[in-house]
């Protein structure tokens, strides 16, 4: 039982298919919140190429009221064909962008997760990913893909040459190293930090950091990978990770590779939260305009992305392993959405996903 304060949700169906999954989402997310007595206040707002069409902008001034004032967001995903024409600067994932940066979201939190009933839809042989369950804590605000000075400019030789900066200092490696033992603690107290520290200065401070804040959390086992070493662990033996944290382009790449050891897009959760522990939760696919409208998506990896904010921004842990267990039991149970069916099998709807889960809770 929790205590009995209300949680102020704001959600953000977004575009294409982020509608459809997201009132699924909701509807578990109501289903929990009874069933664990959670008392919520639940919100609505634009973003993203609705938002465009109302009111002109990707993310209205009103939304990004709603957005601070929440104590977590859930989101569905932007963009479609209709505003690919417009832009840079007005399309739809701006939208996404402008929560990000106005927000502070420095953390983000990628897990990978393959239950086993799935094995075969990975490239990797079953019994390498079977049971995976790996989170990936990906500075996201930093390194060098925001570092200054960069650019391009000719050289003494009067050749053409780039450059970007890969900087971070002390505040920014500190806050994400909490983030990630903070989240390690919440799991299975292992933390695996990648850096490229024989070469790269910039890793070195990173991992004395982590090893400095490593004393705060004894509960915590810290080791430390470099990124070469990781890429190839991650494809010969995942499942010896619980928590890997890195910068933000290492994060970016490493994430990419480990969704994909899972095989299925339309499963995976993800969080990006900010220094207060607010976050903003949502599937790692798009809008997916090729099945929009027809009621097919997959959303589960939506609804384990409110099962990641019960546990993350809402302290209700228990609810969030509800979720994951509901979403277990119906795998079980055999219910399919067409992305993640065996050949052969009958598929479900995106409604009725949703509602085998709410039963499964
Ligand atoms: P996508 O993730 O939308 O779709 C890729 C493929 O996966 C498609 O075949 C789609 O049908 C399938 N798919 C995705 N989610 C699914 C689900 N839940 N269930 C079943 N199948 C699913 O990527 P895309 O096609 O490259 O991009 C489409 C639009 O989404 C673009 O406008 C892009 O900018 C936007 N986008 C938004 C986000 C976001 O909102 N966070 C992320 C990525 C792409």
């Amino acid at each position: 039982m929790s205590e009995a304060r209300t949680h102020n949700v704001l959600i953000l169906p977004g575009d294409g298919i982020g509608t459809e999954i997201v009132a699924e989402a909701e509807r578990v997310l109501l289903a929990v919140a009874e069933k664990y007595d959670i008392s919520l206040q639940l919100s609505h707002a634009l973003v993203g190429g609705s938002a465009i069409d109302a009111t002109g902008s990707p993310l209205p001034e009103e939304t990004l009221t709603q957005a601070k004032a929440a104590d977590a967001i859930l989101l569905g995903a932007v963009g479609g064909h209709k505003w690919d024409g417009l832009e840079m600067a007005k399309r739809p994932e701006k939208g996404l962008l402008g929560l990000r940066s106005n927000l502070e979201l420095f953390a983000n939190l990628r897990p990978a997760i393959l239950f086993p009933q799935l094995a075969s839809a990975s490239t990797l042989k079953p019994e390498v990913v079977s049971g995976l369950d790996l989170l990936i804590v990906r500075e996201l605000t930093g390194g060098i893909y925001f570092g200054q000075p960069r650019g391009e400019r000719i050289n003494d030789q009067g050749e053409r040459e780039g450059f970007n900066t890969y900087i971070y200092n002390e505040t920014e490696i500190r806050r994400i190293g909490r983030a990630a033992f903070e989240a390690a603690r919440k799991r299975n107290k292992r933390l695996c930090s990648v850096d490229k520290a024989n070469v790269l200065e910039v890793t070195v401070l990173w991992r004395n950091i982590m090893n400095e804040l490593a004393n705060e959390y004894p509960d915590v086992e810290l080791s430390h990978m470099y990124v070469d070493n990781a890429a190839m662990q991650l494809v010969r033996a995942p499942k010896q990770f619980d928590v890997m944290v890195t910068g933000n382009m290492f994060g970016d790449i490493l994430s990419d590779c480990a969704a994909m050891l899972t095989g299925s897009i339309g499963m995976l959760p993800s969080a990006s939260l900010n220094a207060a522990g607010k976050g903003m939760y949502e599937p790692i696919h798009g809008s997916a305009p090729d099945i929009a409208g027809k009621g097919i998506a997959n959303p589960l990896a939506t609804i384990m992305s409110v099962a990641m904010m019960l546990r993350y921004s809402l302290n209700e842990s228990a609810a969030a392993d509800a979720i994951e267990a509901a979403v277990s039991k119906v795998l079980d149970q055999g219910y399919r959405t067409a992305d993640i069916v065996a050949e052969g099998d009958q598929s479900v709807s995106t409604r009725e996903m949703g509602d085998a889960v709410v039963a499964a809770l």
